[in-house]
């Protein structure tokens, strides 16, 4: 009999069966609430919440091998206090996360969805030298808001669109900087000069609900937000109040407060880019998500130090 694990039943495609070689796999489904048992890991996807409840139910539990770079969805201290170990899946997922951060970039600035709806409705009644302009890149600025792994590598692809990029955080990004010329601001600063305010934070009691009416009146009403981390930063009706009323250019939004629902109003506003949270959607880095996660679980089961634990 090998270990008994617990694994998000979404990611057995994903996988190889070495991978998962001296375990005993219950598959759970996103939709299945947490099994009790004696099972010693878990594998969750971010859409299911690991803490104290379940950590009383899984007595025997030594890892939580979350399948996101986010953890906002596992209790890291309760998990802590009871010894069992977090791990999550940084770096594999970086390039996937800043390409769509770009998608969404351009997809606002130059109008990609409304242009594709008018092709579709069969309105499109030919060139016209003033149909659907949108916003020239070059020379703007680009805000990050968060300058870590995914932070940088949204910034690092903005030097050949020939944007200026401005970044806050908490803590200086020498190298970064040196880079890409970037330059490390307040947050005041950085929501007034931004052209383009990309979200690059964690969902941590000190972010959530950090774009809200006072942020958003703070920023150019031409500015264009785009959000791929996570939708807690974002307080939705407030920026469906700022697009509604034309106090912001565009949104261009992967992840939401509560998925997979959309506030109404979000839903309903004007120049918004929506995406169903698929920011490392590529099948190389999904998988790669999935071995990272399942080879935390083997280390740990083995004794081993985890390879990508969320605290160290
Ligand atoms: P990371 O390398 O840890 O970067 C996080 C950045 O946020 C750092 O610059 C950090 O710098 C800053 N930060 C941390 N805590 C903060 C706080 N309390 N207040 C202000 N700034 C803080 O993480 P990453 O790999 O770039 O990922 C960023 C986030 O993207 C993840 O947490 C996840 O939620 C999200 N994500 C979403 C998707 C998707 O599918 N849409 C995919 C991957 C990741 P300082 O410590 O210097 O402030």
């Amino acid at each position: 009999m090998g270990h008994s694990v617990l694994v998000a039943a979404e990611l057995q495609n994903l996988l190889e069966p070495e991978q998962l070689a001296g375990l005993d796999v219950t598959w759970i489904g996103a939709t299945q609430p947490t099994p009790r048992g004696d099972y010693v890991a878990i594998v969750p996807l971010l859409s299911r919440w690991v803490g104290g409840t379940e950590f009383k139910y899984l007595p025997r539990l030594k890892v939580v091998a979350n399948c996101a770079v986010g953890h906002d969805n596992v209790d890291v201290v309760a998990a802590e206090l009871r010894g069992i170990t977090v791990t999550n899946t940084p770096d594999v997922l970086t390039d996937a996360t800043a390409d769509l951060a770009w998608a969404l970039i351009l997809a606002c600035a130059r109008r990609v969805v409304e242009g594709t709806e008018l092709v579709r409705s069969g309105r499109w009644t030919g060139w016209h030298p003033e149909l659907l302009l949108g916003v020239e890149l070059r020379g703007r600025t680009l805000g990050l808001l968060g300058a870590g792994r995914i932070g940088q590598a949204v910034g690092r692809r903005a030097k050949p669109f020939g944007m200026r990029v401005l970044y806050s955080a908490r803590n200086p990004r020498p190298d970064f900087e040196r880079e890409t010329g970037a330059a490390r601001v307040e947050l005041s600063r950085l929501l007034q000069e931004s052209d383009v305010l990309s979200l690059h934070v964690p969902s941590v009691p000190e972010t959530k609900g950090i774009i809200n009416a006072d942020t958003l009146r703070r920023m150019k009403p031409t500015a264009i937000l785009v959000n791929t981390a996570r939708g807690d930063l974002i307080r939705e009706e407030a920026l469906a109040a700022a697009l509604e009323e034309g106090r912001l250019g565009a949104a261009g939004l992967d992840v939401y407060l509560e998925e997979p629902a959309i506030h109404p109003r979000l839903l309903a506003a004007p120049r918004t880019v929506l995406l169903p949270h698929i920011g490392s959607a590529t099948l190389e880095t999904r998988r790669q998500m999935a071995a990272i996660a399942l080879a935390n679980v083997q280390a740990v089961l083995k004794g081993d130090p985890p390879l990508t634990p969320v605290f160290r």
